[in-house]
Order: structure tokens, then C-alpha cells, then sequence
């Protein structure tokens, strides 16, 4: 097809996040015809910590891309540095690794394009309405504008849930922080490769990584509020850092942060008008135990291979099943990583938490465990 006609297919996935191009890749991978598309051109940056865990990097092994991460140079994690107020904890364990998503996004849609997907970038999706069996979007690409139907919509648009009507979206849960993001050109002393950095203080925490590239990467989370009252998100990043016992990063304020949508989210329904939710746009959890991606991959993978079942005419209930694989897959960890964001949410946890594993570091290591387990 080429932009500017109607075209039909089995599925259309619309965001090309892991979610979207895992969901792509495995469908087209069982015979389907698929069209993914992203608003954005590629490689393109995304607010995030960059780390992948051993869960996310299981499931790219079941699918048969575990060379990938390797191939791309991703930086091999072993352990964390966990800082507030002066203090600093350091936990040695297999963490997963680093790599920029600039990198990892484009090697996924670029392995669910070997699988057989169509990819038009720089293309944004709308739903259209339509009879309920033959859903379809509306493309637009500049000022050129087209319609295209499937048998199914996957809607892997990440925390803007942008494809469904405002009722119909995840709404913030209370006291939702906004997830923040920058990169910096390079890693100042004290940052070296292989280190989850955490600085957990008044307003949030910000998590630092040296990238393949030997780029500096920080994410936060914040409190909106404190970022109102700090004068901007640059600004309460630099207090949160300055605060903790991490060293200084020089001109983080002036860095060109990047924000997102509140992150604790209620989960919306996850079907509906013909199209299935993976990925943040399903529900999303705040990211402190580096859970995004993992979800992301394994929810695309799931679905994409529900979907194909639908398609083949061995799966009469896409929904139910897809409703089941995410309860059992997804949202019972979630319940875990909330736990985990209440405690780094309230100072005096944190600070207790940081001045025990100063002395016994090992008692992160069951905990770690748990959260890191690859099935
Ligand atoms: C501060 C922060 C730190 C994080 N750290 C980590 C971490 O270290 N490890 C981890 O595993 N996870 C982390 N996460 C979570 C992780 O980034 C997400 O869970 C993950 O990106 C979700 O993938 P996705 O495919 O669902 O959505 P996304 O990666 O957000 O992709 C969605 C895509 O949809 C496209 N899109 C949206 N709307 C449309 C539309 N209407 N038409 C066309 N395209 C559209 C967007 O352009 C985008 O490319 C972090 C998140 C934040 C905010």
C-alpha cells in the first residue's frame, strides 16, 4: 500500500514501542498481515530508565531475539547505588542491562519488519468508527489523510492512551508522580558503566545510567507539585541529586527535560471498539523497579499471539483470553512494584531503607530476587 489509499488488514498496531512492535513481530511472525505505525520517525529518544531487566530479557530470548541487546552493546548491569540524604547504599546483582532506547526501539520494529510488518513512521492514528468487526484508523502523515481497516486494532500508544476517547482512558490513580527524562552527552566522574544510580529525596527520585554510547541517561519520577514549587523539573532533579549522596552532575537543570503524562495509573479496560490495549497504554506503575519494558515485551508477545489464534479460528474469545494472560502476566507483578513505589514515596522509608542496606546489603538481595525472577 502506499500513503494515501485505504488498505486493509489482518491487524493494524498503532505505537511502535516494545509493546507495539513485539505485538507486530509475533503476529506477522504466525502469518498475519500487519500494519504498524508511530507518530514519531526513528530512532527517536522516549523518557525512561533505559534498563532492561532479566524478565524483559527473558521474554527477548523466548522470541528469539536474545542476541539483540548484545548485538547493540547494551551496557551488563551488576549493581545498584541506592542514595538519599547523604547516605548510599551499594547492592551487587545481575540487574539486567543499559541500552538507549533510540537503540532498542528501532532493532524491535526493525525485527517485526524481517517478520513480515509493514512500518510507516512519522504517521498518526486515529480510531475510526466502524462496524465492530472490521475496526478501523484513520492515518495522517502531514496534510495527507487515509483510512485503513483490520480484523483487529492493537493500541500500543504508551501512557497517552491517545487512541480512545477521554472516558474511555486509564485515568492517574491519587498522588500520581510524572515521569521526567534527559540524556547528557557524557558521564561525569563517578558514573561508571554498569551502576543503577538512585536518588531518592524530597519530591522524587531520578535514576542515572551510563548508555552504550557512554551518554548519561536520568529519568525521574516526580511529585508535580514539588516540581511547581523547585521552578521546573531541571531544577528539583538538581535538589533531589544534590541532597543525596550521588556525585554532582554539572548543568542537570539546564539539561532539555522531557515530560510525561502522570504515571500510577488505574488500568482502563483493555478492549473495546474492536482494539486491544498492551503495554503502558493497558496501565502503567511508577517506574522505580524498572518494570516498563518487561511488561511491554511480554504483553506484546502474549496478544500477538492471541490475536493470531483469533485470526486462524482458534481462539472464538480474544478478549477473555487476553483479560486472563494480562491478570496472570502482568497486572499480579504490578501489585508488587506499587508496594515497592510506596515505600521510595514516603522519606522516612527510604531513609531507614537506605541506612539498613548500608550495613547488610544483602538483605536487598531476596528482594531483588523476587523482582528480577526471568518467568
Ligand atoms: C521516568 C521513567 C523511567 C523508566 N525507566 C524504565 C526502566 O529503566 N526500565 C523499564 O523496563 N521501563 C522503564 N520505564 C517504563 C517504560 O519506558 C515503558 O513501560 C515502556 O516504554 C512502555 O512501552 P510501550 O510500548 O507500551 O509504550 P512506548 O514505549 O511509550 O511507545 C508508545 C509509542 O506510541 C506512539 N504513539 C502514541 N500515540 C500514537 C498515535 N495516536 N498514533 C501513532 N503513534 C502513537 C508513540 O510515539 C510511541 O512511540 C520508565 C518510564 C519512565 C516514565
Amino acid at each position: 500500500m502506499t500513503e494515501g489509499e485505504a488498505g486493509s488488514y489482518d491487524v493494524l498496531v498503532v505505537g511502535a514501542g516494545p509493546a507495539g512492535s513485539m505485538s507486530a513481530r509475533e503476529l506477522a511472525r504466525r502469518g498475519a498481515r500487519v500494519l504498524l505505525v508511530d507518530r514519531a520517525e526513528f530512532p527517536r529518544p522516549k523518557v525512561c530508565g533505559c534498563c532492561l531487566n532479566p524478565r524483559a530479557l527473558a521474554t527477548l530470548d523466548r522470541a528469539g531475539l536474545g542476541r539483540l541487546a548484545t548485538r547493540l552493546g547494551a551496557v551488563e548491569l551488576t549493581a545498584m547505588e541506592l542514595a538519599t540524604e547523604g547516605r548510599r547504599a551499594s547492592i551487587a546483582r545481575p540487574l539486567g542491562v543499559a541500552l538507549s532506547r533510540d537503540a532498542l526501539d528501532s532493532a524491535l520494529i526493525d525485527a517485526a519488519r524481517e517478520a513480515g510488518a509493514e512500518f510507516l513512521p512519522g504517521t498518526t492514528a486515529a480510531l475510526r468508527e466502524g462496524p465492530p468487526d472490521r475496526p478501523g484508523l484513520r492515518l495522517q502523515r502531514g496534510d495527507r489523510a487515509w483510512d485503513v481497516s483490520g480484523r483487529f486494532v492493537v493500541s500500543a500508544t504508551g501512557l497517552s492512551d491517545g487512541l480512545f476517547p477521554v472516558a474511555d482512558r486509564a485515568t492517574p490513580a491519587p498522588g500520581a508522580k510524572l515521569g521526567a527524562g534527559a540524556i547528557a552527552a557524557f558521564a561525569p566522574a563517578g558514573y561508571e558503566p554498569g551502576r543503577i544510580f538512585m536518588a531518592c529525596g524530597e519530591g522524587g527520585y531520578v535514576g542515572l545510567v551510563v548508555l552504550e554510547d557512554g551518554r548519561l541517561d536520568l529519568a525521574a519520577a516526580l511529585d508535580p507539585e514539588a516540581v511547581r514549587q523547585a521552578g521546573g523539573i531541571g531544577r528539583l532533579a538538581r535538589s533531589i541529586l544534590e541532597a543525596s549522596a550521588l556525585p554532582a552532575v554539572h548543568g542537570v537543570e539546564a539539561l532539555p527535560w522531557k515530560g510525561t503524562p502522570l504515571l500510577t495509573r488505574r488500568p482502563a479496560r483493555l478492549d473495546g471498539r474492536g482494539a486491544f490495549r498492551v503495554g503502558d497504554s493497558a496501565g502503567y506503575v511508577e517506574p522505580f523497579t524498572g518494570e516498563g519494558m518487561a511488561w511491554a515485551l511480554a504483553g506484546g508477545e502474549a496478544l500477538g499471539a492471541i490475536l493470531a489464534d483469533a485470526l486462524a479460528g482458534a481462539e472464538p474469545r480474544p478478549e477473555r483470553r487476553w483479560a486472563l494472560a494480562y491478570r496472570s502476566r502482568i497486572a499480579r507483578r504490578q501489585l508488587t512494584c506499587r508496594a515497592v513505589a510506596k515505600v521510595l514515596r514516603t522519606p522516612w522509608m527510604t531513609r531507614s531503607l537506605v541506612r539498613v542496606l548500608e550495613v547488610r546489603p544483602s538483605l536487598a538481595r531476596p528482594f531483588l530476587a523476587i523482582m528480577h525472577k526471568a518467568t
